[in-house]
Formats: structure tokens, sequence, C-alpha cells
């Protein structure tokens, strides 16, 4: 039972790695990383620098031989990525669209 638990923790070890922002460089205060996501073996957590107002997510993933972090700096706080993982993802019909509507000389005009 211990190693089980031991296994679904483990992957909080790795937000160790992320232990800074990568923006400022300044350490994140211990609140800053929020689980939004789990499912199978990879969690998702958001990230809020306090100091410079910036956002990361990471990616976790535990697998048989260890884990393997994936992260990126994004303008989505945290309420916006919850929403957003909800949503069904772009069409190829709704990317081809944007695309044209992007292209328009009056784009500008537009907004
Ligand atoms: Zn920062």
């Amino acid at each position: 039972m211990l190693a089980n638990k031991k296994k679904a923790d483990s992957w909080r070890k790795n937000l160790k790695l992320i232990s800074h922002c990568p923006v400022c460089g300044r350490d994140y205060k211990s609140q800053a990383g929020k689980l939004f996501i789990k499912e199978n073996d990879a969690r998702f957590v958001h990230f809020t620098c306090h100091h410079c107002r910036s956002h990361f997510m990471a990616m976790v993933m535990v697998m048989p031989k260890g884990m393997s972090t994936v992260g990126m700096v994004t303008d989505l706080n945290l309420k916006d990525v919850q929403k957003l993982y909800k949503m069904s993802p772009l069409t190829i019909d709704e990317t081809i669209e944007g695309y044209k509507i992007f292209n328009r000389p009056d784009f500008l005009k537009l907004l």
C-alpha cells in the first residue's frame, strides 16, 4: 500500500525541479503550483509567479522508468486553463477560416 501511495505522489518530486519562475528567475512560493488535471499517469500543474504575475504550465508524466516533465510559459491564468481544457480542439475548417479572416485586407477594421 505504501508503494502505491509513493508512486501516486512521486510526480510531486518533479515539481521540485520547477522551483523558480522561468520569466523573472525568483523562487515560487509554495502555493504557486495548482494541480488542475490528473489523467492516468499525467498531472497538469499551473504556476502563477507572485513576483512578476507570469504563468507557467507543466505536464508531469510518471512512467515505469522515471518521470518526464514538459512545461511552457503561458499568458493563460488558472481559470482560463480550466475553461479551455474542457473545450473541443479547433477543427481544420475552423483553422482555415481563421487564416482567411486574419489575411483579409480589412482585418483591422473588423476588430
Ligand atoms: Zn516571475
